[in-house]
């Protein structure tokens, strides 16, 4: 069985064809610059690259390209479509339409148009993607899958905002969080490696990239997670301010004659680890920059860890008590320096990293790096999204 897993931008479109036997992937590439000049054609499969500067109008251009050289007669991996038992669309958020990932129908269409502006950018994209595939594969069962799905689980007192309560009623304001296929692939890689019932466990994620967010897992179930009605909420991120006073927004916007939009562009783009460091949003550069005495630089980790540390330690009260601490994504997979500062002087909690094997901790691969004498686990995991949409649309389309 193989599904196709798309993810689509306003202007880019990845994909992954996935083989459901081996969990493995059979191709996978990218289509960037669609509808804008110099559009970039990438396809990789078999050790064999190619890559074509070709013109990619729109969407269905692209979702074509990509169906063609799946089964071109060179490079291909397939030889009709058929081949594809399902696709799996990646949408960013589901405000309250939807509380799980579903099979694409007509009516799910309609509601995906109501929510478009819960995510500007991303969602009307995600509608564009399975149009274009729907168009080339009208037969084949699709399922949406929302990076808020696994969040749905929370009680009302984690996601709500403390707000006039009509404003949740009339404009469902509250939390929704992200990275949920993240956080929840990551807590069920956990318990299979710990041999364990994931009903039997107390799990932190932390999904820690570019953007970044952690999440508290009860008995497999989300309990509570950092990001909010959007991704902005939570640590501090790339370019993102995280969890901040309004009041000093409103304060800085004032002061620097910024509207609303042009503030949230602020705290969006241009805070976070880019905004204190003034050097750059890529943990690789700050962590060098540290290294040579850059202050800001070193203040902008310090900052990202001990938020880190804070949620990690308010998510250890909201489960009473924790088994694991799960670390996933670019940073939380590869930056033993963010990992060690995040979780120092955390021994009342029963939580002692190994700092020989943090600091040897194999990449792309799962590794426990707490101390003989820990009382939880620390994990790190590698995160696959595309494999986690790839399970739940084999769920939801019941393919078997
Ligand atoms: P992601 O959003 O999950 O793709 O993560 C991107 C972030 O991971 C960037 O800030 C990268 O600097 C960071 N990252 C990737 N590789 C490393 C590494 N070897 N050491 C430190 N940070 C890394």
């Amino acid at each position: 069985m193989k599904i196709l897993v798309i993810n689509s931008g306003s202007s880019s479109l990845k994909y992954q064809l996935i083989d459901m036997e081996t969990e493995s992937v059979v191709a996978k590439g990218l289509c960037e610059r669609i509808g804008i000049a110099n559009s970039n054609f990438i396809y990789k499969a078999r050790g064999v690259v190619v890559e074509q500067q070709i013109d990619m109008p729109n969407h269905n251009v692209a979702v074509k390209l990509v169906l063609d050289k799946l089964m071109d007669k060179e490079v291909g991996v397939i030889s009709s479509m058929k081949e594809i038992d399902g696709v799996g669309h990646r949408v960013v958020a589901s405000g309250e339409a939807f509380k799980e990932p579903t099979l694409v129908t007509e009516q799910a269409m309609v509601l995906m148009e109501e929510i478009k502006d819960l995510a500007p950018l991303h969602n009307p994209a995600a509608i564009v993607g399975v149009n274009a595939c729907l168009a080339q594969m009208p037969e084949t069962p699709m399922v949406l899958v929302f990076d808020t799905g696994f969040h749905f689980t929370m009680p009302d007192h984690a996601y709500m905002y403390a707000v006039d309560y009509n404003h949740y009623e009339k404009y469902k304001i509250r939390r929704y969080g992200a990275h949920g296929t993240s956080h929840q692939f990551v807590a069920q890689e956990c318990a299979k490696h710990l041999g364990k019932d994931i009903k039997d466990l107390k799990i932190i994620t932390c999904h820690l990239g570019n953007g970044s967010s952690i999440s508290a897992v009860d008995g497999g179930v989300c309990i509570d997670t950092s990001m909010g009605f959007t991704p902005l909420a939570g640590v501090p991120m790339g370019t993102r301010s995280g969890d901040i006073d309004y009041a000093a927004a409103e304060y800085i916007a004032k002061k620097e004659g910024m509207d609303v939009s042009q503030m949230l562009t602020y705290l969006n783009k241009k805070s976070g680890m880019l905004g204190v460091s003034g050097v750059s949003s890529d943990f690789r550069d700050l962590g060098k920059a540290a290294q040579e005495g850059n202050y800001r630089a070193k203040l902008a980790l310090e900052m990202f860890c001990y938020a880190c540390k804070k949620y990690i330690g308010s998510y250890t009260a909201a489960l009473n008590g924790v088994d694991a601490i799960v670390f996933t994504a670019g940073v939380g997979e590869n930056d033993e320096y963010v990992r060690a500062n995040t979780l120092k002087n955390m021994d009342f909690f029963g939580i002692k990293l190994d700092q020989h094997k943090n600091d040897t901790c194999p990449r792309g691969t799962i590794a426990e790096i707490q101390a003989d004498d820990s009382k939880v686990k620390i994990i790190v995991i590698p995160t696959n999204e595309e494999l986690a949409i790839a399970r739940e649309t084999k769920r939801v389309a019941k393919l078997v």
